[in-house]
């Protein structure tokens, strides 16, 4: 039996579970996915919010401002990239009322560092700017990270202290036997725990009721993007925001810690917990409610788009609840991935309250080493690795410069990956210009390899996703 079951593996159960392992206890992760980092972590703007845009005295701001004054130290103890490139809220003339508005809302958030700045100072910082904007509110302290890598890497720290993850584990059903919750899955299995962390996403209203609780739901609003190439990255040095709506903080340009550059999202109620295709509709909004904030977006160099989720809760607010040995955290929407270290930190309070009388491991690891990246070393480096393991001299993805021994480090890490698009988020073996055109057969063969399976088995990324062995001439 465990003492605490987390449900959901994305950035919030990684980081209550990297934050919960430092404890003498049993703690396991239950994902329904093959991997983790499936859902609305794998798929958002990534950036480490400054705190203004939450209205004051809600748990979005609240944990928003802790959440971005933590990230920097828990990314430097995880090894994961994190950049404090600032960020600029633009306005045209007619929007500096808003811009005011979100400056006061930010100072009685506690968020540090925040200006107001006229055009001149502006287009100083950044000249690809529309010319026609007039003022911007700068926050120094907006960040960006990368936030499956994040998760990844929250995850495997606590599995290397000893947490167990269990995969393609989808909970159907949850039970109160005495004191213990049985919790069972899709496919029969099930696992005992004293408590139960929600975290499960766009479907914690769903968990919610299995405990008993149906007070509130939770729907998904499409984010629709486009990545451009890495020739774009410097395009903007800061994450562009316009002035707000009511549906979000608007369509974003913005550089990656990897180098690209990064428009959108789209924001549009779904009802489909699951759809994350990709429209037209999208791209054209993009294109055209990005060009208000920026001039001469290169939209020719698109690399891939995508589609996140978002846990839009009916509330307005995170829903953060501790009752009979259960935490809930659902609408957990942006600022989510800011406040993911702030929202473990206080998950940790709850369970306290809670009667969870852990003591702390003695030898509980904080930090997790990087994974080696070929492309980051310097030659004498290059030349040192190789000789070791020659396995580092073989290129396998040339766009991003990934070699045989990043790729094998990925197989056996902590969590491991088993599939095409693990090794990609955790290599970026096949996230560069051609998109994976090259490398992706010959990732097959080192997973099939490593794994121990036959090739037909090795997916895109699991279930359905299976990958085309055929001969494409020539007898089938
Ligand atoms: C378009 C978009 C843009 C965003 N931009 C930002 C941003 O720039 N900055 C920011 O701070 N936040 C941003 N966010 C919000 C942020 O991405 C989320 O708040 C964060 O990723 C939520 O993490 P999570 O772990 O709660 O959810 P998820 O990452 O969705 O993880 C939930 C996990 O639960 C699993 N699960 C679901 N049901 C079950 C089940 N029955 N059994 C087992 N497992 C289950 C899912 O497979 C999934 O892996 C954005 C979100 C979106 C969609």
């Amino acid at each position: 039996m465990y003492d605490i079951v987390i449900i959901g593996a994305g950035v919030v159960g990684g980081m209550i579970a990297r934050t919960l392992a430092k404890y003498d206890i049993n703690l396991c992760i239950l994902e329904k996915e093959n991997d983790v980092a499936m859902g609305a972590t794998k798929a958002n703007s990534a950036i480490v919010h400054a705190g203004f845009d939450a209205k004051e005295g809600s748990l979005k701001a609240k944990f928003n401002v802790r959440g971005s004054e933590m990230m920097e130290q828990v990314a430097a103890e995880l090894g994961v990239k994190y950049k404090r490139n600032e960020s600029l809220v633009v306005a045209f003339e007619n929007e500096r009322a808003e811009i005011e508005a979100i400056y006061e809302r930010g100072l009685r958030n506690g968020v540090k560092g925040l200006s107001i700045i006229e055009k001149d100072e502006l287009f100083a910082l950044e000249p690809n700017l529309n010319p026609d904007l007039s003022c911007a509110l700068l926050a120094k302290t907006g960040a960006i990270v990368c936030p499956y890598e994040l998760c990844i890497a929250a995850v495997g720290n606590a599995m290397d202290n000893g947490a167990d993850l269990k995969l393609d584990f989808e909970v159907v059903n949850i039970e109160k036997n005495g004191e213990v919750y049985v919790i069972t899955a899709a496919d029969g299995r099930t696992v005992e725990a004293k408590y139960v962390i929600n975290s499960a996403g766009v479907y914690s209203d769903k968990i919610a009721a299995m405990t008993g609780d149906a007070d509130f739901n939770v729907h998904p609003r499409r984010g629709e993007y486009m990545l451009l190439d890495k020739e774009c990255g410097k395009f903007t040095q800061r994450t562009i925001f316009h002035t707000p709506t009511k549906m979000g903080k608007g369509i974003l340009v913005s550089p990656t810690v990897d180098g690209n550059l990064l428009l959108g999202p789209t924001a549009v109620d779904m009802e489909d917990k699951d759809d994350t295709s990709t429209t037209s509709e999208g791209f054209n909004t993009i294109i055209d409610r990005s060009t208000d904030n920026a001039n001469g977006i290169p939209f020719n160099k698109v690399i891939t788009s995508f589609c996140g989720l978002r846990a839009v809760g009916s509330t307005g607010d995170f829903i953060i609840k501790s009752r009979n040995n259960v935490i809930t955290l659902a609408g957990i929407e942006s600022p989510g991935l800011s406040s993911a270290p702030a929202i473990a930190e206080y998950v940790e309070e709850l369970l306290k309250e809670a009667g969870m009388n852990a003591s702390l491991k003695t030898d509980f690891i904080p930090t997790r080493k990087p994974a080696h990246a070929f492309r980051e070393m310097s030659l004498a480096e290059k030349n040192e690795i190789i000789k070791k393991d020659n396995r580092y001299g073989r290129i396998v993805c040339r766009c991003e410069g990934v070699t045989e021994g990043e790729i094998v480090e990925a197989i056996h890490q902590n969590p491991p990956a088993s599939d095409v698009d693990g090794v990609k988020r955790r290599t970026r073996g096949g996230m560069g210009r051609c998109q994976g055109g090259f490398c992706s057969p010959i990732v097959v063969e080192i997973l099939a390899r490593e794994l121990e399976r036959h090739i037909d088995d090795i997916t895109k990324f699991g279930k359905g996703s299976v990958l085309n062995y055929n001969k494409t001439k020539g007898d089938m």
